[in-house]
């Protein structure tokens, strides 16, 4: 399926808050979380935002987001601030990363420079630049050392392992911090999450600082707009902690890390207006959104909102610039997400 691809620059009039999949997020703490594209080269079977078969895929100019992170960290302090680059999609498929990363470490108060990626696209040239401006560390989501069962979560036919991890062997001789963060998929995965902390431990044994090759065993959340591994149960929380005990009991290493092993800490948030489920506001249409029952919505020049279409309106190019009255559905003030519905 080809999808449609909108590049969001200052002057489209889309704002940079407000929506989960593009732009920043903030959750009031000293990390800023970036989202500047929404394309995947993956369709993994697990992905919990669907991710790979967006009818619209966007992308944010990079100024415009620098633009917003400098009034940002304004807001928070410009001291230990954390950006982190975590799109709904794969970060290298995203050609301006570089001078991204570039134009934000000439902003003060910015200590560590991070971004998620499947890794996939790595390559040594990659790598090198990625050293040059200064990347402080990628959170790699391997789930797996083995071919098969990557080939089958990623929903693909030529996972290349190998190449995988001779890009992260690199990755470790550069300057640049390795996360590994598979997700445990319980009963798929099992005896993979423990060659991956083989994996680590065997790096750690080399040499390398727990520093420099950290692992983060994510839980396997379903989500209801997400694609879901058919056979699987999500464990509860209990359960996962429990596991993680065992685990690093039977290897002698932590895994259960918190915000303070990332130097994590609240900060101010960025204004946020003050909404409840089940009220009506007026806002502006500005853009589709990534579905056909999706679009975006704006509240005020610093506020965007995620408006789902009730069936059966789909999204038509006649709504922009038009304003309607929705209804809130969803206002998370932890992380500053607003979703409402239309027609009410
Ligand atoms: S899980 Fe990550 S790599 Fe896989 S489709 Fe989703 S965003 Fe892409």
């Amino acid at each position: 399926m080809s999808s449609k691809l909108i590049k969001i620059e200052k002057n489209s009039l889309i704002p940079l808050s407000g929506v989960d999949f593009i732009g920043i997020i903030d959750r009031g703490t000293n990390i800023i979380e970036l989202k500047p594209l929404t394309s995947c080269n993956l369709k993994c079977k697990y992905c919990f935002v669907s991710s790979g078969d967006y009818e619209t895929n966007f992308i944010v100019d990079s100024d415009y987001l620098v633009e917003k992170v400098r009034e940002v960290i304004e807001i928070k302090g410009h001291h230990d601030i954390e950006i982190h680059i975590a799109p709904y999609g794969e970060i290298l498929l995203y050609e301006d990363l570089f001078d991204l990363i570039q134009s934000l470490w000439k902003l003060s108060g910015i200590k560590i420079i991070s971004m998620q990626s499947n890794g996939l696209l790595l390559n040594p040239e990659i790598i090198d630049k990625l050293n040059e401006v200064g990347l402080t560390r990628i959170n790699m989501s391997l789930n797996t050392l083995n071919r098969d069962v990557a080939n089958y979560l990623c929903n693909i036919s030529n996972y290349d392992t190998c190449k995988l991890l001779e890009n992260i062997t690199l990755l470790l001789k550069s300057n640049i911090d390795v996360l590994l963060a598979p997700v445990w998929f319980p009963g798929e995965n099992d005896s993979d999450i423990e060659d991956i902390i083989h994996f680590t431990l065997n790096h750690r044994n080399q040499g390398y600082s727990e520093k420099k090759i950290q692992l983060g065993i994510q839980k396997y959340l379903v989500y209801k707009t997400g694609r879901k591994l058919k056979k699987i149960r999500p464990k509860s929380w209990d359960y996962f902690y429990a596991q993680l005990s065992c685990l690093e009991k039977r290897y002698q290493i932590k895994l259960k890390l918190g915000p303070q092993d990332f130097g994590i800490h609240k900060r101010m948030s960025i204004p946020s207006i003050r909404y409840n489920k089940g009220d009506l506001i007026r806002v502006i249409i500005v853009s589709r959104g990534r579905w056909k029952n999706e679009c975006i919505g704006k509240i005020n020049d610093s506020n965007g909102i995620k408006v789902l279409l009730k069936k059966p309106l789909i999204f038509s190019d006649v709504m922009i610039g038009k304003e309607f009255n929705v209804r809130i559905l969803k206002a998370n003030y932890r992380d500053n997400i607003i979703t409402a519905y239309f027609p009410i």
